[in-house]
């Protein structure tokens, strides 16, 4: 008898405790899946949305066109266009049809690459005419490294800092951020226009997508503060609306902010010298409570940023490569 009350009681607890970890697995795949619904959002965000495509007049002669996720951008003067990343042969077929719409003289004269990831460098093999396709010097030595048939390499190069170059009375300088996105990366300024254009540094009201930071976070820094350093109202980014000079500062901030909080955070749990091998074996269990220091520290101000929690981690991986590497 006492046996089987034994057995039984045992039964019933293990009954309790299967459906107490029913209900935790319950909970906690619930909770996951909330998350990953959250952040499947928060990255269609940066690369996907809004859907379609759209031409946006910047200032009387300037035009951004929108491809998804995507923007690039087209000068039209008398004597030709300017256009730059060609996007891919989709966007750069629709592209060509803008620009007949709105060009008096739609005639390509050229097309300038920001840098030779191909998704802004694509696409230029569909653009009517016959261009002249310019690129920084390092730009095309880390095209010519790498295997991208559907990028047409570029028939004219640059390696100085800046070049300006000018078209029917317009002149765009065009000015190398290096070591920044990559080491051939340039950015576009119309003075007159008070337009700058720039790709894969500069992130509105979102942080950047894993993997966008290609290279250094030192240099993406130096690449806002180059920018900080020109006369512009409007920025037309290469993801997300277009903008003002005030999202530069604000993502300069952002950046100040996170070195600024990963820091400290590592001040405060005694890593600063990680030349030391006691500093580097506690810093290597340690590492995680830096991250949630860092979340912790920035969320008050960028909480509110499209895809804080999905990339926030992310981010702070970047910012820790560099504290570690000097990059
Ligand atoms: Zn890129």
């Amino acid at each position: 008898m006492k046996r089987l009350s034994f057995r039984l009681a045992s039964s019933t607890l293990l009954q309790v405790a299967s459906a107490a970890l029913l209900l935790i697995t319950i909970l906690l795949t619930g909770c996951t899946a909330i998350k990953r619904t959250a952040i499947r959002g928060q990255l269609r965000g940066a690369f996907i949305q809004p859907p379609g495509a759209e031409l946006t007049r910047v200032s009387p002669s300037v035009y951004s066109y929108r491809w998804l996720g995507y923007r690039t951008m087209f000068i039209t003067t008398p004597d030709g266009v300017i256009v730059f990343d060609p996007l891919n042969e989709d966007a750069a077929r629709g592209l060509a049809a803008e620009i007949a719409k709105v060009a008096t003289n739609p005639e390509i004269k050229f097309v300038v690459y920001s840098h030779f990831h191909r998704d802004h460098a694509s696409g230029a093999s569909v653009l009517p005419g016959h261009p002249a396709i310019i690129a920084h010097a390092n730009a095309l030595r880390e095209l010519e490294a790498r295997a991208l048939p559907d990028v047409v390499r570029p028939t004219e190069v640059f390696a100085d800092e800046a070049r300006d170059l000018t078209l029917g009375g317009t002149t765009v300088r065009l000015i190398h951020l290096p070591y920044s996105h990559t080491d051939g990366l340039l950015m576009a300024y119309l003075p007159k226009e008070r337009v700058l254009f720039e790709v894969d540094i500069i992130w509105l009201h979102q942080l950047p997508p894993p993997g966008v930071p290609d290279m250094s976070f030192a240099g993406v820094r130096r690449a806002t503060e180059m920018m900080l350093a020109l006369d512009f109202d409007t920025l037309v980014p290469a993801h997300g609306p277009i903008g003002t000079k005030a999202d530069v500062a604000r993502y300069h901030d952002f950046l100040a902010d996170l070195e600024g909080a990963f820091r400290a955070s590592m001040t405060t749990r005694g890593m600063t010298n990680l030349a030391q091998r006691e500093t580097f074996l506690r810093a290597q269990d340690e590492l995680s409570e830096v991250f949630f220091d860092v979340e912790d520290a920035l969320r008050p101000k960028y909480g509110g940023w499209e895809n804080f929690d999905a990339l926030i981690l992310t981010t702070s991986v970047w910012c820790l490569w560099h504290v570690l590497t000097g990059t």
